[in-house]
């Protein structure tokens, strides 16, 4: 893959800050949009806006195609065996809590447990200790080593039969390693419990088959993989969705309708009450149908070279630290540049043009084990080339500078 043609595809990205071109480095909290994304977007809404499931007219019925389509995109997308184990949302955070919602507030009880780690972000914590406070279950964590990883070994002792849930990130947004899910899975499933996988950082730059990673539930964000904010997407098992019951009441959801009660849809629809976010899902299915025509290992490998030749470069700056193993990086790099705030570290690059995260990344738990206060954060996507990196390394020593004086 050429990265700086597809970076041409990226309008966003044609222009210049503080009189330098843009370097986007933070497609972590945020991936930019090709051209064809916003296209379908505007195509939707200048040609067959209408509301989806209800109208019988033109419009209605191509709006309610598109958006359905989109459901059976995602479905292949993830290799899930239907498009009826595909729930859209409004992002990962908003799956993640559907699941801790409905799921296990339902199957978890007093002294059930609920395994993760410090090192999940903040959307794939607080529902659990929500749950955990309005159950009784208790959150438990897999010990981290020094480096923020954890081994499989302190999984197998973390999880036992009073394990109703075990979760975590697919590849962590902070140390940007892969968490070994295939596994996990099995540990879970041997002790009778599911595994929920945030794949909020993982489904933008890997190949992702839930099937192959035996998971019950597995979270998407759409805007961190080219489609716009706004949509996500929860896959959930069938037989565990039918289960579940839904967590939003009103129009869409229902089926009949008396004075006392109601009854609902079959899943995925049961879980989507009210209008949808059908210019999303449109938005999304472009977004995923861009990826795989320039082909999901072809991005991975793309961003694992542009990683490490970014890391070789920045381990050879004074005083720079880099946070988590080198090994199986996905597409970012935390690090704090010398005694400098990270915020300030990310103010100056932005005088250089250069756009990367700085602060906790909602990861306040992994902040506290690295004994950091805040990191900076530099994340590579398909559009980023060999070219944004030395920009990157030019601004960073100019930064190292600035702080001398
Ligand atoms: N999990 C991880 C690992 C993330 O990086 C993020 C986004 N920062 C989220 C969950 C939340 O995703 P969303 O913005 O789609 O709610």
């Amino acid at each position: 893959m050429n990265a700086a043609e597809i970076r041409e595809l990226f309008p966003i990205l044609g222009q210049r800050v503080h009189n330098y071109p843009l370097v986007y480095l933070d497609s972590a909290a945020s991936a930019q949009k090709p051209i064809q994304v916003i296209e379908a977007v505007r195509q939707y809404y200048e040609c067959d806006n209408a509301n989806v499931h209800r109208g019988v007219h033109t419009l209605g019925i191509r709006a309610t195609e598109a958006y359905e389509e989109s459901r059976v995109a995602v479905a292949h997308f993830i290799g899930a065996s239907s498009e009826r184990e595909i729930v859209f949302t409004r992002g990962a955070t908003t799956a993640l809590n559907l699941v801790a919602s409905s799921y296990a507030q339902t199957v978890c009880g007093e002294g059930d447990e609920i395994v993760l780690s410090e090192m999940e972000h903040h959307s794939n914590l607080i529902p659990w200790q929500q749950v955990a406070k309005a159950t009784g279950a208790v959150l438990k964590y897999i010990p981290l080593q020094s480096d923020g990883t954890f081994s499989i070994e302190d999984v197998e002792k973390t999880v036992t039969n009073r394990t109703k849930v075990v979760t975590v990130s697919h590849v962590s947004n902070v140390l940007g390693i892969a968490n070994p899910v295939k596994q996990m899975a099995d540990i879970a499933h041997k002790k009778g419990a599911v595994l929920v996988v945030d794949g909020a950082q993982s489904a933008p730059h890997l190949k992702v088959d839930v099937r192959e990673l035996d998971c019950d539930f597995y979270v998407i964000s759409g805007h961190k993989m080219c489609a716009p904010t706004g949509i996500g997407v929860l896959y959930g098992r069938k037989a565990l969705l039918e289960q579940m019951e839904p967590i939003e009441f009103g129009g869409e959801m229902m089926d009949h309708v008396g004075l006392q009660k109601a009854t609902w849809k079959e899943a995925p629809w049961k879980f989507e009450g009210g209008t949808p976010i059908i210019a999303g899902a449109i938005g999304l299915r472009m977004a995923i149908r861009f990826l795989e025509q320039i082909g999901l290992d072809e991005i991975a490998e793309h961003d694992r070279q542009l990683t490490r030749y970014a890391e070789e470069q920045m381990r050879e700056i004074d005083q720079l630290t880099i946070y988590g193993p080198s090994d199986g990086r996905v597409g970012l790099i935390t690090f704090n540049l010398d005694q400098v705030h990270a915020h300030d570290v990310a103010t100056v690059l932005d005088t250089y043009g250069v756009a990367i995260r700085s602060g906790h990344h909602c990861c306040q738990l992994l902040m506290r084990h690295l004994d950091v206060g805040s990191t900076a954060r530099a994340s590579f996507y398909l559009y980023n080339t060999e070219a944004d990196v030395d920009q990157l390394l030019f601004a960073l020593k100019k930064t190292k500078e600035y702080f001398k004086e």
